[in-house]
This record gives C-alpha cells, sequence and structure tokens, in this order.
C-alpha cells in the first residue's frame, strides 16, 4: 500500500505553527514528553500483558532507548512498549485530543490578547515551562519520523511529517514491537553547543534533569563521550543507563528536590506547570504503604464530566498496577494527582475488587483525611494560595459535602461563600462569629450570580436589618445547604424561604397585626384572583422598597433549584 497524506485536524496545525515558530530559550522539554510517551508505552505494555496472557508481546526487556547520529543530524527515542496500531497513530498523532494542550492552547490565545493589551509581558513565560507532547518535537526538528508496531500485531505503521499541515502515513512490514520517534534536527546553532541534541553529554543532561524518576531504563545507545578521560581505544562501549529509575516517594524526603517532585507531576499529571501543593507522607504498620500526591493549579475544563479520569496511579513495590486508581479518593477529591505505593497487595487486582477491598477502604479514609488538613493548613497560612486552590475546586470539594458525611466537618471547615459581609469570602465559622444579637440562623441566597441575588427583593428585610447573606452561585449550594442543615446549632435558612425572621422586633409585629385587619380585604381578593398562581398572599416584613415578591414555602423547591430540575428535564 502506498503511502497517504492527511491533513492534521485545525488546533493541531496551530500548535504546529506555534512549534515551528518557537524562538523560545527551553526547547530541551521535547525530549521529556517523548521519554515520557514512551515510558506510558511500557506502562501500558505491561498493563496489558498481565490482563491478557493471548497477547503474545515480548516483555522480557521492556526500555527506552535514545540513538543520535552527529551526521546524519537525527536524533531517535524507540522503545518497546505498547506501539499504535495504524488507525491509532492517525487519531493519535493527527488530532490533539489530550485536554491538555487544548487547554494550554486557549491560555496561550488569552496571554496574546493581555500581551497585544499590553496587560503582561507576554507568551514567553507561559511558553518556557509548557510541554505539549509528542507536538513539541518540531521546536528543534524539520521532519518527524514515527515507527511503530502494535503489541500482538503483525504490521507496522509508518508515519512522518514536516509538521506543514499534513502528514503521511504508511504500513510497513518490518517493524519492532514497539515506537520510534526520530528527530531530523534543525540546523545546528554553532554558538550553542549546549543544544546540541546529537551530543551525548546534552542528552544526558536533559533525561537528568526532566526524567530521572521514570521507572523504566532510559538507555543511550554504546557512542564514545567526549572528555570522559577513557582515551581513543577504539571499542564500542555498552550501552549506558541515563536514569537512576529510583521512586521520589521511597527516597529520604531531604534527598528529594522540589524540581524533581515537579516533573514527576507533570509526568503523571500530564501538565505543564508545576503544582500547586506537594503532600507526602507514609502509613507504617502491618499495611504499609507510601503517598506522594499532588493538587494542580488549575482545574481541567472536563473535571464535571463523566468521562472524567482521575489520576491517581497504584503501585505494588514499584511496581504501577492501576492507572487512573478511582478507589484510593472518594470522587470529590478526583482531581488529586500522584502515586500510592502499598507493600502487599495483589499484583492482578481488578478494579471492582479493589472497592471492596479493606485495605484499599482505609488508604482511602487516611488520604481524604490528609489531604483536607492540608488545605486547612494552607488556608491558615497561605490564604492567596489557598484561594486560588478554591476558585479552582471548591465546587468540587463542596460535592463531598453531601456525598462523604465523615468528611463533611473537614471540609465545612475550608468551605469559604461568597457574602454580603464584603468582597472577601467568608467561613462559616466566621459567619457565626459575626451574627447579630439575636439572630438565630445563618441566612443565604441562591442564585445565578452575586449580582443578580443582591438585586433579588428578597435581599431588602435582610440588608434593612443590617443582617448578613451568604451569597450561593454554585448550583451544588442547593444540595449541601439541605444536607448539611445547620452548622455550629444555626439553622441554614434560606432568604427566599417563609418567614425571615430574622432579628424580631416587636414594634413592626404589632404594627403588622393593625395593618393586616386593615387589608384583609384586599388581599382576600387578590388570593382569590391568583389562586392558579399562588397559595397565599401575606403582607411582608421583608420588603422596604419594592412592592411584591414571590416566596416559596420553607419546605418548597428554591427558585434556582426548580430552575436546575427543570434544565435536567425533571
Ligand atoms: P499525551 O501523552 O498527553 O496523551 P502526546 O501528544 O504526548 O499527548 O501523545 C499523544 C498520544 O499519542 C498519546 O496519548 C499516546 O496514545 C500516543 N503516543 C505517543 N507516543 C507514543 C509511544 N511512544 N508509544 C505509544 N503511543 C504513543
Ligand atoms: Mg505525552
Amino acid at each position: 500500500m502506498p503511502a497517504e497524506t492527511f491533513e492534521f485536524q485545525v488546533e493541531a496545525r496551530q500548535l504546529l505553527q506555534l512549534m515551528i515558530h518557537s524562538v523560545y530559550s527551553n526547547k530541551d522539554v521535547f525530549l521529556r514528553e517523548l521519554v515520557s510517551n514512551a515510558s506510558d508505552a511500557l506502562d501500558k505494555l505491561r498493563l496489558e500483558a498481565l490482563r491478557d496472557d493471548s497477547l503474545g508481546a515480548d516483555t522480557s526487556d521492556l526500555h527506552i532507548e535514545i540513538e543520535t547520529d552527529p551526521e546524519a543530524r537525527t536524533l531517535t527515542v524507540r522503545d518497546n512498549g505498547i506501539g499504535m496500531s495504524y488507525d491509532e497513530v492517525g487519531r493519535l498523532i493527527g488530532t490533539i485530543a489530550n485536554s491538555g494542550t487544548a487547554e494550554f492552547l486557549r491560555e496561550l490565545r488569552e496571554a496574546k490578547e493581555k500581551e497585544a493589551g499590553g496587560e503582561t509581558d507576554g507568551t514567553e513565560g507561559l511558553i518556557g515551562q509548557f510541554g505539549v507532547g509528542f507536538y513539541s518535537g518540531f521546536m528543534v526538528a524539520d521532519e518527524m519520523t514515527v515507527v511503530t508496531r502494535r503489541a500482538g500485531e503483525s504490521q507496522g505503521t509508518r508515519w512522518s511529517s514536516r509538521g506543514e499541515g499534513t502528514y503521511s502515513l504508511e504500513k510497513v512490514d518490518e517493524a519492532p514491537q514497539g515506537t520510534a520517534v526520530t528527530l531530523h534536527l534543525k540546523p545546528a546553532d554553532p554558538e550553542d553547543q549546549l543544544h546540541d541534541y546529537t551530543s551525548p553529554y546534552t542528552i544526558r543532561e536533559i533525561v537528568k534533569r526532566y526524567s530521572d524518576f521514570i521507572t523504566w531504563p532510559i538507555r543511550m545507545a554504546g557512542e564514545k563521550t567526549p572528555g570522559d578521560g577513557e582515551g581513543d581505544d577504539g571499542a564500542e562501549p555498552a550501552p549506558e543507563t541515563l536514569n537512576s529509575m529510583k521512586a521520589l516517594w521511597a527516597r529520604p524526603r531531604d534527598e528529594v528536590s522540589e524540581d524533581e517532585y515537579h516533573e514527576l507531576y507533570k509526568h503523571i499529571g500530564h501538565d505543564w506547570r508545576p503544582p500547586l501543593e506537594t503532600i507526602r507522607f507514609q502509613a507504617e504498620g502491618t499495611f504499609e504503604y507510601q503517598a506522594l500526591l499532588f493538587l494542580p493549579e488549575h482545574a481541567p475544563h472536563d473535571l464535571f464530566t463523566r468521562g472524567y479520569r482521575h489520576g491517581l496511579q497504584l503501585y505494588v513495590k514499584r511496581v504501577l498496577i492501576m492507572d487512573d486508581c478511582e478507589a484510593l479518593l472518594p470522587s470529590f477529591l478526583r482531581f488529586v494527582k500522584g502515586v500510592v505505593d502499598a507493600q502487599d497487595l495483589s499484583l492482578n487486582v481488578s478494579r471492582e475488587i479493589l472497592q471492596q477491598d479493606r485495605h484499599i477502604r482505609m488508604i482511602q479514609r487516611r488520604l481524604t483525611k490528609k489531604v483536607l488538613s492540608s488545605l486547612k493548613d494552607m488556608k491558615n497560612r497561605e490564604p492567596e494560595r489557598f484561594a486560588t486552590f478554591w476558585r479552582e475546586f471548591g465546587t468540587a470539594v463542596k460535592e463531598g459535602l453531601v456525598t462523604d458525611p465523615d468528611s463533611r466537618d473537614a471540609i465545612l471547615a475550608v468551605t469559604t461563600l461568597a457574602s454580603t459581609h464584603g468582597e472577601e469570602p467568608t467561613t462559616l465559622h466566621e459567619y457565626v462569629e459575626r451574627m447579630r444579637d439575636g439572630q438565630d440562623a445563618i441566612y443565604y441566597m441562591t442564585g445565578e450570580s452575586r449580582q443578580s441575588i443582591e438585586s433579588s427583593p428578597h435581599m431588602e428585610a435582610l440588608r434593612a436589618r443590617d443582617i448578613e447573606v451568604l451569597l450561593l452561585t454554585d448550583p451544588v449550594d442547593e444540595v449541601w445547604v439541605d444536607t448539611v442543615g445547620e452548622f455550629e446549632g444555626r439553622k441554614l435558612r434560606s432568604v427566599a424561604k417563609g418567614e425571615v425572621e430574622a432579628v424580631p422586633d416587636e414594634k413592626g409585629e404589632e404594627e403588622r397585626e393593625k395593618q393586616g385587619e386593615e387589608y384583609a380585604d384586599l388581599l382576600g381578593w387578590m388570593k382569590e384572583r391568583l389562586s392558579e398562581e399562588v397559595k397565599d398572599v401575606r403582607l411582608s416584613s421583608r420588603l422596604t422598597t419594592s412592592p411584591a415578591c414571590v416566596v416559596s414555602d420553607t419546605d418548597d423547591l428554591s427558585p434556582a433549584l426548580e430552575n436546575m430540575y427543570r434544565a435536567m428535564g425533571q
């Protein structure tokens, strides 16, 4: 079959343009990306071979190999992992499926707009730290070739592209299992020896810096190392392993640098930014395990979609046995990334069994506690960092108020909410401390935005009496306020439901009674005319300037919840 030519998807083209014309300093990260993909491919093969012994794949010496050719100016990163089928190459390499990449492009566009408006000093900082996968190879190469064969299949595929909008695909007969990515490097800059990617020295440095923790050996094909003092005896040196392969979570704490943690996070979190927080601990005793957890700085855009993949990896004695292990953390903490390494677990447990496993449930409880207590610490010590976290993940964490009664108190301790008290969000505890004498409930109102809530007629009476109201704008708020019900002995009461007895005032009561008699006829008439629309018509003390408003009974759904259910078609 002859080679066929295909077009890149639009987003992929934009990204390629960015890579090809990139003038940014930190191009080294392309190697981290290719090594990271190779490592993922080895993980996938090992897991698949474990599940399916008819796969017929060779798993005896799984490794990554880097080969440089200064004459031809090529660099090849090779793995004997899972490989890709013909269809997969087109689907995985020709398009941008990775959510992180799409998000990166969006952020980049926003940064560019700000740059044009003179608001920031530009996109350099953003690009300097990114790594957008496979395509980043085009920062240093003017052509990339992939030869791959999926484990268990007999035919291979050759992909190649100059990054200019199209790529070609053809089937090949001879291909080793796994994937080889070859970069045809752009002309060398004689001024810039440090970034000569055909130099073993450069490669060794980059692998050490970004990929040392990778659990598979990263070997460099035998090549003489300049200046290592061995002299030129003409012998072929043996392949050299470049990475230490040491699991960061198993090394003594003070020996691991922050950068090393960050690189591990980028690898498992498929993120190009460092994490917001690193949490490390270990459990000793009858069931030993180590955990290294990361809180990302940004919420992925698919956090609230059904297929969202949890980011925790489960290892047993340094061997990865499950990716996206959802049993390790409750769903409201699904954004946490990291590694749990247990000593005593079977190597071939299934997801279903894990959900039932007593030890796993113990780990889950412990990790949940640990994450929530770290959040509390962060809130106390670094309120600004916590505010960033809460803005990104608060909505997810609040789900736990409904789904996870054991964590309720710990979540309430860090839940911060907008309030009429001021611009800064408040905790429930702070609200209670500010409550006025005689006020018996915590008042809240739900709605679409702070503004729409604040301009609601329901707010008038409370404003007139100077009573603080929590302004809740997340759909999940509707649900947890009902489930939680009260806090520190105070009921949570909606301003939009029933009577507001915020602070009773005697004189008002008397007057209203008198007015009630006075207006009895009018009210009776209105009630009759509106009998289809409303249950009752009452004189109210809640309004100060609006003539009338619609309120629900205390047990009825609030207007926002009614809308939410209606939107869900119920
Ligand atoms: P990401 O790794 O974040 O998914 P990449 O752009 O790095 O994004 O890679 C895109 C996809 O291409 C990967 O998800 C994987 O399915 C496939 N891929 C890339 N490199 C390899 C490889 N060496 N072996 C097998 N599959 C690969
Ligand atoms: Mg990748």
